[in-house]
């Protein structure tokens, strides 16, 4: 039998959440679902119930590649207006995803 090559299985522990060694050598801890991300903005704790994170996170675990994953999230991501504008950021005007119309 081959031997399943290193960048696979990290790969797939990164998918899966999974405890591992990253390439750098470094012990990555378990995805530790339901911990307080304690985020002062979205307050997650307080509007999503337990359950219901620890079933999202199952779901997005359960996934079966990275690019599956990304599009799970990039449908979940939601661009906010920069309030300051700087010059330099008006270009990236352009890059707002087209379903905003
Ligand atoms: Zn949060």
């Amino acid at each position: 039998m081959r031997k399943i090559p290193k960048a696979n299985i990290i790969k797939m522990a990164k998918i899966k959440g999974k405890e591992h060694i990253n390439h750098k050598g470094k012990f990555i801890e378990k995805c530790d679902i339901g911990r307080n991300c304690r985020c002062e903005q979205f307050k997650c704790n307080e509007n999503i119930n337990k359950e219901t994170r620890v079933f999202l996170f199952e779901q997005f675990y359960d996934m079966k590649n990275k690019n599956e994953q990304d599009v799970r999230l990039s449908g979940l991501i939601t661009l906010y207006e920069i309030k300051r504008r700087r010059s330099r950021v008006r270009n990236l005007e352009a890059a707002k995803p087209h379903s905003a119309r």
